[in-house]
C-alpha cells in the first residue's frame, strides 16, 4: 500500500518536473538516496519545517491548501536567504488519509513545486495511530553563488532602511476570520482585544477578507524578491512570527536597534483599505503580532532606495519602507521600537504569534 501510495501521488505526478531538472536531480524518488549535483561555485542552502495538525493547521484543512502551504513555508526560508530552489523532500506521518485527500494534497504541492521549479526528490511515509493527527515535514534545498552573503540576520547596519513586502498582518487577519467562523476566536485573541477584533472583522470588506484568507492558506514565497536583493540588502528575514518577534531576531543578531515608523505602517493599511482608519489600533496590533505572512522584511543602506523601487516595479510587488536601524540614547535598552514622532520612541514588546490549538 505504502509503495503504491508513493508511486501514485508522489513519484508519477512529479516525474516531469524532475526530468526538467535532470542535470541537478540525478536520482530521485525510488532509490535509497536522492543524488543531487550542486552547481559549481555555489553554496547549498537547506531548511526544514514541520507542520502539525491542530497546531499549524486545522484538522479539517483543505488538503490542497495544506499541500501548497507545506512547501510554501520552506521556500520562504530560501527566499529570505536569497537562494534559488533546487529540490525538496517530503515526510508524511499520517493515519488514514483518503485517496481524495491525497490527490488534493499532491496536486497543490505539484502546483507550487512547478511554479518555483522545485522538484520533489524523496521523502518518507509512516503510519500514525488513528486520531493522532497528521504531521508534514518538508526539507528544501537551494543554492546561491559562493560570493552571495545569504542576507544573514546579523547583517543589519546602522542607518539601514527597513523594508517589508506586502502587508504584514494580512495572514493573521485571515486566521482571525477563520477562528471567528469556527466560533473559537478567543483561542487566538487576547480577552482585552476581543471586542475591537470582533468589530473589525464585522467591518472588513469582502475583497479584503478574500485576500486575508488567501494570505493565510496560500502564501506566496518571495523567491524572486530574495534573488533580486543580492547586492542590495544587508539582512533579511521572512515573517513567520510577526514584525515584533522577527525584527527582534534581526536587531539582536545585528546588535542594533530598529525603529518602526508607525505612520508608514498605518499608511500601508490605508492603501489596502480606506476604512482602515476606524480600526487602526487593532490593525497595527495585528501587524506587530501577526504571524504566518511569509513576506520578506529586509534592511538596505539608504543609497539603495532607488534600486528597491525598481525591484518593486519589476516584480510588481509592493515594497514599503517601514523603519530604520537607529542609534539609541544611552537611556534606552537596544531592541525594536515604535516611532510615533521624531522624539517619541516606545519599546515594542514581542507579541509572538501564538499558533492556534484547535482540535
Ligand atoms: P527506505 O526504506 O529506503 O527509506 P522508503 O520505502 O521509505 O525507502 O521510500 C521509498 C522511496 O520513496 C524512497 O526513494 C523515498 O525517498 C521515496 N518516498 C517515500 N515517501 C515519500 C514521500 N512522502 N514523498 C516523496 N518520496 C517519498
Ligand atoms: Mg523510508
Amino acid at each position: 500500500m505504502e509503495f503504491d501510495l508513493i508511486e501514485r501521488y508522489f513519484k508519477k505526478p512529479f516525474e516531469s518536473l524532475r526530468a526538467a531538472h535532470a542535470d541537478v536531480c540525478l536520482l530521485g524518488i525510488g532509490d535509497d538516496c536522492a543524488r543531487i549535483a550542486p552547481l559549481p561555485d555555489h553554496h547549498l542552502f537547506v531548511s526544514t519545517d514541520t507542520l502539525e495538525s491542530g497546531v499549524h493547521f486545522f484538522e479539517d484543512v483543505d488538503p490542497a491548501d495544506l499541500g501548497w502551504k507545506a512547501l510554501a513555508v520552506s521556500l520562504s526560508d530560501l527566499a529570505s536567504c536569497g537562494a534559488k530552489p533546487l529540490g525538496f523532500t517530503l515526510n508524511l506521518a499520517m493515519s488514514l488519509q483518503s485517496p481524495a485527500w491525497l490527490e488534493g494534497f499532491s496536486k497543490a504541492l505539484l502546483d507550487i513545486a512547478s511554479r518555483f521549479n522545485c522538484p520533489l526528490v524523496g521523502g518518507d511515509t509512516t503510519a500514525r495511530g488513528a486520531n493522532t493527527g497528521l504531521g508534514v515535514v518538508v526539507t528544501v534545498m537551494g543554492c546561491a553563488p559562493t560570493q552571495h552573503t545569504g542576507l544573514p540576520r546579523h547583517g543589519a547596519a546602522l542607518a539601514d532602511d527597513v523594508w517589508v513586502s506586502g502587508l504584514p498582518g494580512l495572514a493573521r487577519l485571515g486566521l482571525l476570520l477563520e477562528c471567528q467562523n469556527r466560533d473559537v476566536l478567543p483561542t487566538v485573541c487576547a480577552p482585552d482585544l476581543l471586542d475591537q477584533t470582533r468589530a473589525l472583522l464585522l467591518d472588513l470588506p469582502i475583497d479584503l477578507q478574500i485576500q486575508a484568507r488567501n494570505a493565510l492558506h496560500r502564501p506566496t514565497p518571495r523567491i524572486e524578491l530574495g534573488l533580486g536583493l543580492h547586492g542590495i540588502a544587508n539582512a533579511c528575514i521572512d515573517l513567520s512570527d510577526g514584525l515584533s518577534g522577527d525584527l527582534r531576531h534581526v536587531a539582536h543578531a545585528s546588535q542594533q536597534s530598529i525603529a518602526l515608523n508607525v505612520e508608514a505602517v498605518r499608511a500601508l493599511w490605508m492603501a489596502w483599505w480606506l476604512g482602515a482608519d476606524d480600526h487602526m489600533d487593532a490593525l497595527l496590533q495585528i501587524s506587530w503580532a501577526g504571524g504566518d505572512d511569509y513576506e520578506l522584511c529586509f534592511t538596505t543602506p539608504e543609497v539603495q532606495r532607488n534600486e528597491v523601487g525598481y525591484l518593486a516595479s519589476r516584480l510588481n510587488l509592493p515594497l514599503s519602507r517601514i523603519g530604520r536601524v537607529v542609534l539609541l540614547p544611552d537611556t534606552l535598552t537596544p531592541g525594536v521600537f515604535l516611532q510615533f514622532s521624531q522624539l517619541d520612541l516606545q519599546p515594542l514588546a514581542v507579541q509572538s504569534h501564538n499558533h492556534f490549538q484547535v482540535k
